[in-house]
């Protein structure tokens, strides 16, 4: 009798946490196991500010794919989804196309820009490793440029960073561990060096506790960051951004590297393929399938999970996609032994926002943590997920253990 087959797409956080419970949940002669990735190897998501500031290399960031699923039970596939046929139950690849009978959507999400003219031509987006490496090195060549030049210009070491949400914040925790050694290693003077924050709503970190926000706000503007608060980015051009803060009160700001991280859509796939969904993310059932598709997971980014107590989709986080990717497993492996599916239920275990190597805000197990307290529990959290996928071996390779500082 033929395997079922099982197709995952993407191995981020969610599709490799469901590949990984899965080798353990059925056996080798109960479903045929294929998982699909982009690249060879994971990457950390939640660690790409690093990576993009310059403060971790972008190898730390990443692992072979091939080391953390047991190829006994799991067929990797290299390779780029770019539809699924819901009907033909099939999925294009760039090159080839594979069945299914089951599948699981983890392609995680893309920079939303809202439509704002001249982002995605001229805005960086913290979004894998390449781009990361490309936010690094473009910083690190305005730097070197700058003392080249006989007439300098100034705005080359102007860095805006549009939005103040959590990936904002983040990279610009590590551009105030980065700017000083930058500073350094390309003979630039510090006063001369610009990093701005364009928020177009009235605060900084909305749904963060206002005491931790201004902790971390103070820790910034300490470290040289400007917030302009309240102020909308209109337009991305060649030389900068243009803002506005009410109706007359447009500005340009000049800048060397402009770096978007205030928002986040699904997977342009899923819209590709007829899928219902809001900016790309598919409001799942309890189960965690698309609505109409007894037979399609989708999770992580792509996935939209209502909070029933305040009636607002959960944010898109690496927590809640693992945790969804768990659920899918065993939902998985009782589909196969004809048992009855989990319903899905987000375990919120709190949320650490990292303010540099050396400092975050954050709550955790129900307490408010700053400093290095919470820069400690950071690294667990990160050293965690490392475990929950890979094991201690895997932490061994790749955790953060600089926690003493
Ligand atoms: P991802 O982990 O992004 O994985 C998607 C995978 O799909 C990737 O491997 C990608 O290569 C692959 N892929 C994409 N398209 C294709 C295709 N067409 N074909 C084949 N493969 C494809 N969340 C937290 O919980 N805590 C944090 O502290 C935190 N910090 C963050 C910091 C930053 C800088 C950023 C950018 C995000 C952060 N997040 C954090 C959010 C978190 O990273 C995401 O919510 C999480 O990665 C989503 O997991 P996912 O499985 O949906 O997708």
């Amino acid at each position: 009798m033929r395997k079922p087959k099982i197709v995952i797409l993407g191995a981020g956080y969610g599709g490799l946490m469901t590949a990984t419970r899965l080798q353990k949940a059925v056996g080798a002669n109960d479903a045929e196991i294929i998982l699909v990735n982009k690249n060879d190897y994971h990457y950390e998501t939640t660690w790409l500010h690093e990576a993009s500031a310059g403060t971790l290399h972008h190898d730390r960031v990443r692992y072979d794919i091939s080391k953390v699923i047991d190829n006994s039970k799991i067929e990797f596939v290299k390779g780029t989804a770019v539809e699924i046929k819901t009907e033909e139950k099939k999925v294009l690849l760039e090159k080839g196309e594979l069945e299914y009978d089951y599948l699981v959507v983890s392609l995680g999400g893309e920079s939303e820009t809202f439509g704002i003219k001249g982002l995605k031509e001229y805005a960086f987006s913290i979004s894998n490793v390449n781009s990361a490496r490309q936010i690094r090195e473009h910083i690190e060549y305005q730097f070197a440029t700058y003392n080249t030049e006989k007439e300098k210009d100034d705005t080359r070491l102007t860095i805006v960073v549009g939005g103040a949400g959590f990936t904002g914040i983040e990279f610009l925790g590590e551009l105030g561990n980065r700017i000083p050694e930058l500073c350094k290693e390309y003979d630039v003077d510090f006063e001369k060096v610009k990093v701005i924050c364009v928020e177009a709503a009235p605060m900084v970190l909305p749904g963060f506790d206002p005491e931790l926000v201004e902790y971390a706000v103070a820790h910034l503007e300490k470290k040289g960051v400007q917030f302009r608060i309240g102020t909308a980015i209109k337009e991305g051009t060649p030389d900068g951004i243009i803002v506005a803060k009410g109706e007359n009160d447009v500005e340009e700001i000049k800048a060397g590297t402009v770096v978007w991280a205030a928002g986040i859509r699904g997977n342009a796939i899923i819209e590709k393929s007829g899928f219902e969904a809001m900016r790309g993310r598919v409001k799942v059932d309890a189960n965690l399938r698309a609505p109409g598709h007894d037979n399609i997971f989708i999770i992580g980014d792509s996935s939209l999970v209502i909070n029933e107590e305040i009636d607002r989709p959960y944010p898109p986080t690496a927590q809640i996609a693992m945790q969804q990717g768990e659920v899918v497993a065993r939902n998985l492996a009782a589909l196969l032994h004809n048992k009855e599916l989990e319903t899905f239920k987000y375990d919120n275990k709190g949320t650490v926002c990292s303010l540099g190597d050396d400092d975050a805000i954050g709550v955790a197990f129900g307490k408010k943590l700053v400093g290095t307290k919470a820069s400690f529990m950071k690294k667990m959290i990160d050293n965690r997920a490392l475990y929950m996928i890979g094991g201690a071996s895997l932490v061994a390779k790749k955790g953060k253990f600089n926690v003493l500082k």
